[in-house]
C-alpha cells in the first residue's frame, strides 16, 4: 500500500505524513512542529525542503526500534523527545540493557523489536488518559498496548479535526502491522486481550483522521474500522484457548515408585519433570526427554533399577527442558545420543536460529534418526515422524511396549485441564497451525496409538476426538490469524521464522 503513497503528503493543513520505517507524522504551528514517531530520521531531509517551521518535540507511540532507531544518530538533538510512561525500560539506556543482557534467558522475549541500545535524552512523560501541553494546545494520550505494553495512541487537534496517531494499534483494513508481537508470552492470549481492550477504547471517541506508523492514513469511517479490528482480536485471544474444547483428560493411572519417580508402564518410567526411561529386555535403559534439572531423579532411578547401562538417549524436541540433559547423559553413563534431524536443527550450533528455550551449549548427535520411518533399539521399533506443534523442531517417537502403543508426544499436546490442552503456540516458538498442530494430530490419528506419553509428567489415553477438535481448531485459528494480517499471509506478517521443510 505504501508504494504508490506520496511522500510526503498533506494530510490536513498544518499535517503531514513522511514515509520511513515507519510512518512519522508532523503537525506544523506558526513558530514551530512537532513529529509523532521518529523513524530512521531520513525523513528530516524532505522536511527540510518543505521549509516547516523548526521541529521543537517528538512524541513516540511506543518504544519499536523502526519507530525510533534514528534518534540514536546523533548525542543530542534541538528538540525534545518524549515517550510513553509504560514504555521507558524498553526505551531508556538501562532497561535496554537489560533486555539485551537477558534476551536469550528463558522464552518469549519482552519485545520482538527493541533498539540497539537505549536513548539518553529522552523524558517518558506520555501517561495514559492525560494530556500535555504543546503551545497552549492539549494533546492527549489514550492507553492502546499490543505492540508495546505501554503504547499510547495520541489524539491532536489539525484543522478544525480531531486526529489520533495510533503508533501499531490498527493498520489499515481493520489488521495489525506484525501481528505476533500481540504474543507477549507463548501460550496464553494477554497480550491480544490487551489490544482488544486498547482498539475498543479507541473506537470510542470521534476520530476524523486515524493514522497509523504503518500503511495509509483512514478517514473513512476509521471507528467502524477499529469495531471490525476489535472483534478480530477477540477472535485471536478466542484462539489462544483450549485446542480441545469440551474434552475430558482421560488421564492414564501411574505408580509413584520414588520421590518424581512413577512408573507409567511395565518397563516403562517417569522422572523429574519431563524425562522417560525405557527399559529393554537386554537389560539396557534409554532416556527419553533429558533435563539437567532432571539428572538428580534419573540417579535415584538408575539405582532403583539396580543401574542398568543406559545405552542411548532421544529428545522429543529441541527446549532446553527436555534436551540441555543429553550431554551428560552422555559423559556420566555413556549413552548416545540420537536425534530426529528437526529437533537437531537448532542446536547442533546455538544461535542460529533464533528460537526461545535454547540450551547454553551446542548438542551434536551421535547419530540421526530418518526424518520419517523406523529406529530400532534392542527389541523395540520406533515409528518416527516430525511432530510441529509448540515448536517447529519437534519429533514423535511411536513404540509398542508390552503390547500397548505408546507415542511420546513432547510439548504439543496436554490433557485439557492442563494449558488449554497444549504447551503453548506463539510464532517465536516456530508454532504453526495447518503445518504445525493440525498436521501432527493427522500423524498422530494415522498411528492410533493406545497411550499419549507427553512431556511435563501429564499421561493420558489417546483419543480421536481430542485431535479432531485440534484440526478444527487449527483450521479456525490460521483464518483468525491471517484475517489479521495486512497482506492477508501469515508467512509474510506473521510467522517469524521460515524454517527447513
Ligand atoms: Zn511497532
Ligand atoms: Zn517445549
Amino acid at each position: 500500500m505504501t508504494g504508490n503513497m506520496k511522500n510526503p503528503q498533506q494530510l490536513l493543513p498544518g499535517l503531514y505524513q513522511f514515509l520511513d520505517t515507519c510512518n512519522v507524522y508532523v503537525i506544523s504551528r506558526d513558530n514551530g512542529s512537532i513529529a509523532v514517531d521518529f523513524g530512521s530520521g531520513d525523513w528530516l531531509q524532505e522536511f527540510e525542503k518543505l521549509g516547516l517551521p523548526p521541529l521543537e518535540k517528538v512524541l513516540l507511540t511506543h518504544h519499536h526500534a523502526d519507530q525510533c532507531q534514528g534518534l540514536l544518530k546523533k548525542r543530542s538533538w534541538p528538540f525534545e523527545i518524549h515517550a510513553p510512561v509504560g514504555e521507558r525500560r524498553l526505551i531508556e539506556q538501562e532497561g535496554v540493557k537489560e533486555f539485551w543482557e537477558g534476551r536469550r534467558n528463558g522464552g518469549v522475549p519482552a519485545s520482538y523489536s527493541v533498539l540497539p541500545r537505549g536513548l539518553k535524552n529522552v523524558t517518558c512523560n506520555l501517561a495514559g488518559f492525560s494530556d500535555f501541553n504543546w503551545r497552549g494546545e492539549r494533546l492527549r494520550f489514550l492507553e492502546t498496548p499490543g505492540h508495546g505494553k505501554g503504547a499510547v495512541t495520541i489524539f491532536a487537534d489539525v484543522a478544525g479535526r480531531q486526529v489520533a496517531f495510533c503508533g501499531d494499534a490498527a493498520h489499515a483494513g481493520a489488521t495489525v502491522w506484525k501481528p505476533y508481537n500481540l504474543e507477549w508470552d507463548h501460550w496464553t492470549g494477554s497480550g491480544a486481550m490487551a489490544a482488544y481492550e486498547g482498539v475498543a477504547r479507541l473506537s470510542g471517541p470521534r476520530i476524523d483522521l486515524l493514522c497509523p506508523s504503518h500503511g495509509p492514513a483512514i478517514n473513512e469511517k476509521p471507528r467502524a474500522m477499529l469495531k471490525q479490528l476489535a472483534k478480530k482480536l477477540l477472535g485471536f485471544y478466542e484462539a489462544k484457548g483450549s485446542i480441545c474444547p469440551d474434552e475430558p483428560d482421560n488421564y492414564h493411572p501411574v505408580k509413584v515408585v520414588g520421590e518424581r519417580i512413577q512408573k507409567c508402564l511395565k518397563g516403562v518410567y517417569h522422572f523429574g519433570t519431563n524425562g522417560y526411561l525405557l527399559m529393554s529386555r537386554t537389560g539396557e535403559a534409554l532416556v527419553i526427554d533429558a533435563y539437567q534439572g532432571d539428572i538428580p531423579s534419573l540417579e535415584k532411578l538408575l539405582e532403583l533399577l539396580g543401574h542398568p547401562r543406559v545405552t542411548a538417549a532421544t529428545a522429543t524436541h529441541y527446549h532446553s527442558d527436555h534436551s540441555d540433559g543429553l550431554p551428560i547423559v552422555k559423559k556420566r553413563w555413556g549413552a548416545r545420543t540420537v536425534l530426529h534431524p528437526r529437533v537437531a536443527e537448532p542446536i547442533r550450533k546455538i544461535g542460529e536460529i533464533d528460537c526461545p528455550w535454547l540450551p547454553s551449549k551446542a548438542i551434536r548427535p551421535d547419530e540421526l534418526m530418518p526424518r520419517t520411518g523406523k529406529w530400532r533399539w534392542n527389541e523395540f521399533t520406533f515409528t518416527v515422524a516430525p511432530f510441529p506443534g509448540q515448536t517447529w523442531w519437534h519429533a514423535a517417537f511411536l513404540v509398542e511396549i508390552a503390547g500397548v502403543k505408546v507415542c511420546f508426544s513432547g510439548d504439543n499436546y496436554q490433557p485439557s485441564t492442563r494449558w488449554n490442552g497444549t504447551g503453548g503456540f506463539s510464532s517465536f516458538n516456530g508454532s504453526r497451525f495447518i503445518e504445525g498442530f493440525v498436521a501432527s494430530s493427522e500423524t498422530i490419528l494415522k498411528w492410533k496409538p493406545d497411550l499419549v506419553f507427553n512431556g511435563h509428567n501429564t499421561q493420558f489415553r489417546f483419543s480421536a476426538s481430542y485431535h479432531r477438535k485440534v484440526i478444527a481448531w487449527g483450521k479456525k485459528s490460521e483464518r483468525v490469524t491471517k484475517a489479521l494480517c495486512p497482506s492477508g499471509s501469515l508467512e509474510k506478517d506473521y510467522y517469524l521464522h521460515q524454517p527447513m521443510r
